[in-house]
């Protein structure tokens, strides 16, 4: 629990935190007396989540396409604004596309890129200035086993988290030195609505034949690692992969 007042706690900015595994992040911060600012493309449903949230003084929610530089620049500054400090950033707001090569049109392929590559990048470089002025700060991007593994259907969605794995890596090394540490989270599948969109009942069963213990992850199995990683009980921790992912890696069995 942190102690802090209303005032003065620790800020956490998660993108995509509408709902599924970056809702369950902000419930983890918010559970630890944290300030969560949640920025989200679907403004409706980011409203509603918010007034579920029910905790006025400690959730902002602000509509934002990460992939767009202005959206970005605005949101990160009204939370900066609003909050007075920023101290941690959930790089998690993706979106999924699972089509073959040969269907993968180049407008799928630049979206995904667009989303789930640019969209870190450009929230970790508007909120870097913020979390030096707060004295140092940490930085999660959301991956994926996809991104270290690759499998049919996922030219545009591994690559995308391949490139943020490796996209950690050059955070860390740079923005290390400034006090700023970056780390990456790879969930296995877990149940949410990306995974009701884009997961078939073929991918499914692929999942569960190949993952050690059998099922999905859930949203809050997710949050935990994100939470330490940001942390001060990960203090020494920078530049690492986390997969969260009931094995999958470990086991080295291919999906289809
Ligand atoms: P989800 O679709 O349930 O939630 C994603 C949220 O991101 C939604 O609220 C959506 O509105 C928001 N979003 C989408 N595009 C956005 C944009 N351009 N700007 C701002 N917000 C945007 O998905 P989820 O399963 O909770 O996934 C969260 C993250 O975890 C994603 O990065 C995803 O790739 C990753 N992940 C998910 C799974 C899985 O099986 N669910 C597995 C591995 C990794």
């Amino acid at each position: 629990m942190n102690n802090s007042s209303p005032t003065t706690a620790p800020v956490a900015i998660v993108t995509g935190g509408a709902r599924g595994i970056g809702l369950a992040v902000a419930r983890w911060f918010l559970a630890r007396g944290q300030r969560v600012a949640l920025l989200d493309i679907e403004a409706d449903a980011l409203q509603r989540t918010v007034a579920d949230l029910a905790a006025p003084e400690s959730v902002l929610g602000l509509p934002c396409d990460v992939s767009d530089p202005a959206q970005v620049q605005a949101a990160v500054d009204r939370v900066a604004a609003a909050f007075g400090r920023i101290d941690a950033l959930v790089n998690n707001a993706g979106i999924a596309i699972f089509k073959p090569i040969a269907e993968t049109g180049y407008a799928d392929w630049r979206r995904v890129l667009a989303v789930n590559l640019d969209g870190p990048f450009l929230c970790s470089q508007a909120c870097v200035p913020h979390m030096l002025a707060a004295g140092g700060g940490a930085i999660v991007n959301i991956a994926s086993i996809s991104g270290l593994r690759a499998s049919t259907l996922r030219v545009a969605y591994g690559t995308s988290k391949a490139a943020l794995i490796h996209l950690t890596k050059q955070q860390a090394t740079e923005l290390g030195t400034q006090g700023i540490r970056v780390n990456c989270v790879a969930p296995g599948p877990v149940d949410t609505e990306m995974a009701k969109q884009v997961h078939s009942p073929a991918i499914r069963k692929d999942y569960h034949d190949v993952i050690p213990l059998e099922r999905y992850g859930t949203p809050e199995e997710i949050a935990e690692a994100v939470g330490f990683l940001c942390s001060p009980a990960a203090s020494y921790v920078n530049g690492q992969l986390l997969a969260v992912d009931g094995g999958f890696d470990a086991a080295g069995i291919g999906l289809a």
